[in-house]
């Protein structure tokens, strides 16, 4: 640390993001959620000369056509959406400011491991509320709060989703509370509460172009609420970066929101290998969680978490394990390619059969 890092800062545990290998030629790389397809076709025309020449100049600071792709995608009104660098960006504002007047901040106890951390650097009370035994998340856990409440749907790392009715029944007995769904899987078998919206304007639905729509590199995140709340996140975002989007971005997020045929193929591609490889596991003695994301969470009874992943990782298969002592059994694992799924469990059946 030097010595000009202000003291309020100097115990801040920064958030650890999955292995990024700069060679990825033999690797199969299922530990960070990305997609196995590349982006929609029209993303790899739009970027052309032309637009590259074009970046000597700033991009829209409002975004619109990217904000316009997106209500139109969702039948909001344009002023019902904002978007960032990152659905995290977009999470920051929220945690920096959008918590009410006693700044504190409800989450589940496991869940993404990115919460805490802005808790910490914006100085917002984190209360964390457990799982139920099963690892779902209690939807009446979550009534009548005293604070601004974020919920991944589906969550993450355990895969499980909440109905509709069960955040529903969430906004009705929180009404002086802002509930925010994080739906950065809902695209692989949940459903979205972006329908509610005009209902309750106690509700932000956040969501991000980096899993179901193959633009992780791009950084595009976006929030939908009542103009009157988007309003407020707009005022953030141009108190601290105008900017936040830049113009190639821009242009892949709005085609790759206006290819609903390629996102609607892709996401049922992969929900549909989810769906296999989770049988397969389960017969060779797995417990999986049922999940509604792009990964699955496992655990076996023959082999601890931990050494699971390194085992796949001789085999140069990368999953994702968390050491938190409640989940430490288990690994959570990228719906990859059918290939890629097929590599993983010939590797395991080879790893279990050591033993
Ligand atoms: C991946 C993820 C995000 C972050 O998405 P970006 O748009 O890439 O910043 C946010 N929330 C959850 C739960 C995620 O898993």
């Amino acid at each position: 640390m030097s010595r000009f890092l202000n003291s309020r800062y100097s115990a801040l545990e920064p958030y650890t993001p999955g292995e990024q290998p700069k060679v990825t030629g033999r690797l199969i790389k299922l530990n960070t959620n990305e997609s196995p397809y590349p982006p929609a076709p029209g993303v790899l025309e739009v970027i052309n000369n032309q637009e590259l020449q074009k970046l000597r100049l700033y991009s829209d600071p409002a975004a619109s056509e990217l904000t316009a792709a997106i209500a139109d995608f969702y039948g909001l009104k344009q002023e019902q959406v904002m978007v960032g660098n990152g659905s995290d960006e977009v999470l920051a504002f929220i945690f920096m400011a959008m918590r009410g007047s006693n700044d504190v901040i409800y989450y589940p106890e496991i869940s993404y491991s990115f919460y805490p951390v802005y808790c910490d650097i914006f100085h917002a009370h984190g209360v964390k509320v457990p799982l139920r035994e099963d690892f779902s998340i209690g939807a009446s856990d979550y009534f009548n709060l005293d604070g601004t409440i974020i919920i991944t749907n589906p969550n993450a790392p355990t895969g499980r989703a909440l109905t509709l009715d069960e955040i529903e029944s969430i906004l009705i007995n929180n009404e002086e509370n802002l509930v925010v769904i994080d739906e950065a899987y809902v695209d692989f078998g949940a459903d979205s509460a972006a329908g509610l919206i005009d209902r309750y304007d106690n509700l932000m639905v956040v969501q991000t172009f980096s899993k179901s729509r193959s633009l992780a590199g791009a950084r595009i995140g976006f929030a939908m609420a009542s103009s009157e709340i988007i309003a407020d996140m707009n005022k953030l975002k141009f108190s601290f970066n105008p900017y936040n989007l830049n113009r190639l971005s821009i242009l892949a997020g709005t085609e790759a929101m206006k290819d609903r045929e390629y996102f609607e193929d892709t996401r049922s591609r992969i929900m549909e290998t989810r769906e296999k490889f989770v049988k397969e596991m389960r017969e060779m003695g797995f417990t999986v969680l049922p999940s509604k994301a792009n990964f699955v969470f496992a655990a076996s009874d023959r082999i601890s978490g931990e050494e699971y992943f390194r085992e796949l990782r001789k085999y140069n298969i990368i999953v994702r394990h968390f050491s938190d002592s409640r989940i430490c059994n288990y690994v959570r694992i990228t719906i990859g390619t059918p290939e890629e799924m097929k590599s993983l469990t010939d590797a395991t059946r080879q790893i279990l059969s050591k033993r």
